[in-house]
């Protein structure tokens, strides 16, 4: 079901929803793919919407062309925002993935900062909004998206636009102490503030939030708290903060994973597998989402129940990201290196401990390695949501997976009570969980997995958009 929207929506993201590709000379453009797009792409077609983005294409593509054959398919209008390659390395491989994305994430020795970033991350986020006052029209729902475009509406309020502005942030946000290291912590909170509505995924994220800033700008002060939303007030303004929990589209996955097509590719990969029980990963390269961290839990699991040894399999997807980065580039030699070495300490002839593929699946093959998957080991450091653990749980759809979630994924708030939650840091806690998903009977596992998909097919994706919606329009 659409969301009763009656304005005109105004979608604003770092990338526009597209993936433009080239075939020789024949250019191509389509939908991307994600829970953010399917569930906003029908209520763009019916209220004539505009997604204002980076195309992150050259200048050699017929940029006008596709944009077109995009709105004929689709049904909505795409704006793009060109930026040059130093807005994209410092705008955005600069402030928003080198400063921000670590910070956010608690992991501040990653971080760096650098003014000439974080100006270029003012100067595009300026961009932005001028594309933005030039499409607007009166009543729009001006609704802004994630951390590389915090300063937008800040940007629109000098611009001289009243209108309401919403913005959703999909990291997590961080403790104050840990925010304050930011040297331009309060211009970053006061553009925040400029919003009318701000989303976080996690009622944590939220009080982190309202407690950075009303320990930043003395004048900021909290008027009300309610049970999905704090109402704070900044100057003459009361900004609504909510928390509202991204999900996935549940029945694409559970009707995706039921397909012949899948059920084939399921039955083989166990086939090849001969018996033993599936343990899963999937991940973008990131440090973020502790891959070495849960290589060496797996190590310790089978080094401390040698029952394991020839009875379970780590299969790990990483998919290839920000490569030429050298933090990421050294991820991927670490990992390289960890698999190499559990698997020449525990590996035999017929039985290698750690299956590790670095690539992008296609989507046949996600979803039978979800389905067939007898546990998902899923333990980011931290993590905004981690839909991956959501798509696990819709795809499980004989209803026998066990999840193993970082209790710093936010996910963890709606799929931890039945799930088996860890810390990621803590190795034996982990490698003790391993062995309980492994030993578990099946009816504790059907029980536990029956529960964690009803909860997601409650709060699919498309119920995150109608609540974050109504609650802009909703009288306080
Ligand atoms: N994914 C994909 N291809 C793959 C493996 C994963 O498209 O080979 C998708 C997966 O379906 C999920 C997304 O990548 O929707 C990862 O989202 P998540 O929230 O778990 O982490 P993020 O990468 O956004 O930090």
């Amino acid at each position: 079901m659409t969301p009763s929207l009656t304005k005109r929506l105004l979608i604003i993201s770092n990338r526009l929803p597209t993936v433009i590709t080239q075939d020789q000379d024949e250019w191509s453009v389509k939908p991307g793919t994600g829970g953010l797009v399917t569930a906003l792409a029908p209520v763009m077609r019916k209220n004539q919407g505009v997604w204002i983005g980076w195309p992150g294409c050259g200048d050699e593509a017929p940029l006008d062309k596709l944009l077109r054959e995009f709105k004929d398919q689709q049904g909505y209008q795409l704006v793009p925002v060109p930026l040059s390659e130093e807005d994209v390395e410092r705008y955005y491989r600069g402030f928003s993935n080198a400063t921000i994305w670590p910070l956010f994430h608690d992991l501040l020795g990653f971080c760096r900062f650098d003014l000439t970033d974080w100006q270029a991350y003012n100067a595009v986020n300026q961009k932005f909004a001028a594309v933005v006052a030039e499409q607007g029209e009166k009543d729009d729902f001006i609704w802004v998206h994630d951390y590389q475009l915090m300063l937008v509406g800040a940007h629109l309020r000098e611009m001289g636009i009243q209108d309401r502005l919403a913005f959703f942030l999909h990291i997590p946000f961080p403790s104050p102490d840990l925010f304050r290291r930011l040297p331009w912590k309060k211009s970053l909170i006061k553009g925040l503030l400029s919003y009318d509505q701000i989303g976080f995924q996690t009622l944590r994220d939220r009080r982190n939030f309202v407690q950075t800033a009303t320990a930043l700008l003395p004048e900021a002060e909290v008027v009300s708290r309610h049970r999905h939303h704090t109402l704070l007030k900044w100057g003459e303004r009361v900004i609504k903060v909510g928390h509202y929990p991204i999900s996935i589209d549940f029945d694409e996955f559970d009707e995706g994973a039921r397909s012949h097509e899948v059920e084939d590719a399921a039955w083989y990969l166990h086939e090849n597998l001969r018996g033993r029980q599936l343990v899963l990963g999937v991940d973008r390269l990131d440090y973020t989402k502790g891959i070495p961290e849960r290589f060496l839990a797996f190590e310790r699991a089978l080094e401390k129940y040698p029952e394991l040894i020839k009875r379970v399999s780590l299969l790990q997807v990483v998919v290839p990201s920000r490569t030429l980065v050298p933090d990421y580039a050294d991820l991927k030699e670490q990992l390289d290196q960890l698999a190499g070495r559990i698997n020449a300490r525990f590996g035999q002839p017929e039985w290698l401990p750690i299956h590790y593929v670095f690539r992008c699946l296609k989507r046949v093959q996600l979803l039978a390695r979800y389905r067939t998957s007898e546990i998902a080991l899923i333990t980011p450091l931290r993590d905004g949501m981690n839909l991956v653990a959501k798509e696990y749980c819709a795809s499980s759809v004989e209803n026998n997976g066990v999840l193993i979630l970082s209790e710093f994924a936010g996910a963890a708030d709606q799929l931890g009570k039945h799930a088996l939650l860890v810390n990621p840091y803590d190795t034996d806690g982990t490698a003790d969980a391993i062995y309980q998903a492994f030993t578990m009977d099946p009816e504790e596992r059907r029980q536990r997995m029956t529960n964690l998909r009803s909860e997601i097919r409650r709060n699919d994706v498309h119920r995150w958009l109608r609540r974050f919606v109504e609650s802009s329009e909703e009288e306080d």
